[in-house]
């Protein structure tokens, strides 16, 4: 069975993510990580992300494995991950790692932008994750504070409106719910109840 979640930058995917794949017993692949993975990359050779061929050639060398969990999650990583990737050629090298990792006998969860519309657009299920903007930013300036970043709650707002903006509006693989998507709204929802909430949805698709 493959689950696909996609959705907007912090709308709580990735923890959504992480217990449906618990529940349902599969492994689970975070390709934001991996986006992530090529914008560290990047930012730490002291190039611009938004070069096509030094970051197309630093997505094709991407050793999933040695992807730093910790750096990967910092504002600034986030930023140039939204970049990077919506550069057609970064996102041609990252397919066929994520397709391959949905090929799992077993089946896999994966969370991201495309995944049921581009990587996986034949998953058994389809989620399509978001919240109201403001709930949001006050999750992600709550994870960064916590993480010892100085950051301001409305610039955190700020730059996850431009990011919206630039997943929505990039000509490849853009961010938008596949047609055949449930859509789950997670703005007045606690972690547990949305994560019972992606459970009834699936559930229902499996076993009607
Ligand atoms: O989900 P996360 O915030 O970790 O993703 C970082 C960035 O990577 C996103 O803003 C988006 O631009 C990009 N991304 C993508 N396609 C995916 C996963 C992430 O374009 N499947």
């Amino acid at each position: 069975m493959i689950i696909a979640i996609d959705g907007t930058t912090a709308s709580g995917k990735g923890t959504l993510a992480r217990k449906v794949a618990e529940r349902y017993g599969l492994k689970r692949l975070d390709t934001g990580a991996i986006y992530r993975g090529v914008a560290l990359a990047l930012l730490d050779a002291g190039v611009d992300p938004a070069d096509a061929a030094l970051a197309a050639r630093a997505a094709a060398r991407l050793d999933l494995e040695s992807i730093d969990e910790e750096r990967i999650r910092s504002g600034p990583v986030g930023t140039a991950a939204s970049i990077v990737s919506a550069i057609p050629a970064v996102r041609a090298a990252l397919l066929e790692s994520q397709r391959r990792f949905a090929a799992h006998p077993q089946g896999a969860v994966l969370d991201g932008r495309d995944i049921g519309t581009v990587v996986c657009p034949h998953a058994d299920v389809k989620l399509f994750v978001t919240a109201d903007l403001a709930v949001r930013a006050e999750r992600r300036w709550k994870e960064l504070s916590g993480r010892g970043e100085s950051v301001n709650l409305a610039q955190v707002e700020a730059e996850i409106a431009a990011r919206d903006k630039r997943d929505t509006e990039r000509p490849i693989a853009p961010l938008r719910p596949a047609l055949d998507a449930h859509l789950l709204d997670t703005t007045s929802l606690s972690i547990e109840a949305a994560a019972a909430a992606a459970c009834r949805i699936i559930d229902a698709v499996i076993d009607p």
